[in-house]
């Protein structure tokens, strides 16, 4: 009916006015989360299927809103881009992880790189290799425990630059990863250009691994990556299957919540106690 009709309407953009409620707050107060110190960082482990032991660790940002709770990072992000605060964010990030690094150092665990997202607009200004070059002077950090994880998105605006910039990262001692590679506008031009040491396999294709075009791409990922001499991570492992298949194809890192959900640091040094000495 007429009055139903309506009724829809007005949910429809109550509904809109909320989310463009919530997302002008968000706007408005994410340039001063980092002085409010309302950001945290949380760790998610990379497991070394072969050997059976910790791998690595991938450092994810989270935003601890005031009024809106927890916010995810696929919300935020896209805003600290378009704001330019994505520059002191990845910033503070970075001093937070390396800060880390030495906590976990002086509880005496071995050491093991932890990796940080790297947005593509960073290398957009040409300032990236800069930025982290600063926080390894900065901070002390062994340049060898610090990894970025890029999108084949830096590529595109201008692949010249990207490689220009991305082989400056790597003298200094940082690996790069290609994440989520296989999506969005991955090309096999990019994965054979860039200086990378590391390709990521995203989590569609490992969630969907029943799937015969899935386990196509999967192995012929994997054998790629094999045949340029680079690593593979597997993303959002999740079931004990996903192991058994993705090991019979080759890889040998996996990351997902089989192995460990991302976790506060200090949820994070409990996970690291209860790991069996080897
Ligand atoms: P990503 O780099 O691909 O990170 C993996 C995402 O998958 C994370 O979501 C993680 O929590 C989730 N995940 C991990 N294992 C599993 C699993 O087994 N199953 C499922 N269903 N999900 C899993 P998160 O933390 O919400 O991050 C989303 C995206 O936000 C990241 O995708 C990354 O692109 C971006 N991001 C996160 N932190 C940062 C950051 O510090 N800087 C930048 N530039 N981007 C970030
Ligand atoms: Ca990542
Ligand atoms: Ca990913
Ligand atoms: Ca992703």
């Amino acid at each position: 009916s007429k009055v139903a009709g309506k009724n829809r309407y007005t949910v429809y953009t109550n509904e809109l006015n909320q989310k463009r409620h919530r997302r002008m707050g968000l706007e408005k107060d994410l340039e001063a989360a980092i002085e409010l110190e309302q950001f945290f960082v949380v760790y998610q482990p990379k497991w070394d299927s072969v050997r059976g032991g910790l791998q690595g660790m991938e450092a994810l940002i989270r935003w601890e809103h005031p009024d809106f709770g927890v916010v995810s990072p696929g919300e935020f992000i896209p805003i600290a881009e378009e704001t330019g605060v994505i520059v002191p964010m990845t910033e503070w990030l970075m001093a937070e992880v390396a800060c880390q690094t030495k906590k976990w150092a002086a509880l005496g665990f071995p050491p093991f790189p932890v990796s940080v997202n790297m947005s593509a607009v960073l290398f957009t200004n040409g300032q990236v290799a800069d930025m982290v070059e600063r926080c390894l002077m900065e901070s002390g950090m062994v340049p060898s425990l610090l990894e970025l994880e890029i999108t084949e998105t830096v590529a595109m605006s201008d692949l010249d630059s990207a490689v220009v910039q991305l082989n400056r990262i790597k003298a200094l001692g940082v690996c790069v990863s290609l994440d989520d590679f296989g999506t969005g506008y991955s090309s096999l031009g990019a994965l054979d250009e860039m200086p990378i040491d590391t390709v990521k396999i995203d989590q569609i294709f490992i969630r969907k691994y029943t799937q015969p075009s899935k386990q196509a791409m999967i192995s012929s990922i994997i054998a790629i990556a094999q045949h340029l001499g680079l690593q593979v991570v597997a993303e959002g492992v999740e079931t004990e299957e996903q192991v058994r298949f993705l090991k019979s194809h080759g890889c040998k890192v996996m990351q997902g919540y089989y192995f460990g959900k991302p976790m506060r640091a200090v949820d994070c040094t409990a996970w690291l106690r209860q790991l069996p000495e080897r």
